[in-house]
């Protein structure tokens, strides 16, 4: 059987940084997590409508897809316009039972589940003439993950251990709108123990942009038997 074919759409590149605020470029957030999701997919033939802040048209975007093939298209994007929270949409005009709404439940679902601990907003699972849906073949959705004008949101995109989170509910999402069995949600770091004293010391071995680089430490630490070592997200 072959690999099913997932196609990513960042949003916006080159010269169109899409939206900007608290000195974040849409452009970069949509990369960056639409490269998360690529790495975390397994067994599945990932392309990207562009891997690297290039300026890709709409058409282009569409053409890569309708080449491809693609069982599913997902363009990623961040909001912004004075709002909150998280939305997906499918085309306009669907016919109902249209393969891209099983996509978008799935994926939306499996979103705001991986952001619980966060109580993100749910927008709802909207529908857009928006030009890379109304145009494609194939299942195509659309996620806005938050609003970068939102100072909150913001912060939370900033945070890699958010971003990490958000892309592996995307993926989980993929997998159940392809049919697969759901990866199980990622475990989360231990909370430290209750201090027993008054005052609790912490040894710090180490401070990471990358979660990877994060865990990559944590797992030494406790190969060398420091059995409580545990990973801290510190919003910047
Ligand atoms: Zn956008």
């Amino acid at each position: 059987m072959s690999k099913p074919v997932v196609v990513l759409d960042p949003g916006h590149g080159g010269y169109d940084p899409g939206a900007v605020a608290y000195g974040l470029q849409e452009k970069t957030l949509n990369l960056n997590l639409a490269l998360e999701v690529a790495g975390k997919l397994e067994g599945i033939k990932v392309l990207l409508t562009r891997d690297r802040d290039v300026f890709v048209s709409l058409a282009d975007r569409v053409a890569l897809s309708r080449r491809a093939g693609a069982d599913l298209f997902l363009s990623l994007h961040a909001n912004a316009g004075g709002g909150r929270g998280f939305e997906s949409f499918v085309a306009s005009g669907l016919a109902p039972g249209h393969k891209a709404f099983e996509v978008q439940k799935e994926i939306h679902r499996q979103v705001m589940a991986a952001l619980s601990p966060w109580a993100i907003i749910d927008r709802g699972m909207k529908q857009a003439p928006f030009y890379v849906l109304r145009h494609n073949p194939f299942p195509a959705v659309l996620i806005e993950s938050l609003f970068i004008d939102n100072e909150r949101e913001a912060g939370l995109w900033r945070d890699s251990g958010f971003v990490n989170t958000l892309a592996g509910g995307v993926t989980r999402g993929i997998y159940a709108a392809l049919g697969r069995p759901p990866e199980p949600a990622e475990v989360r770091e231990p909370e430290p123990a209750e201090p027993a004293h008054e005052r609790l010391y912490t040894v710090q071995v180490g401070a990471f942009a990358y979660i990877e680089n994060a865990r990559q430490r944590l797992q030494e630490a406790r190969e060398a038997g420091f059995d409580d070592a545990y990973i801290y997200h510190k919003q910047l």
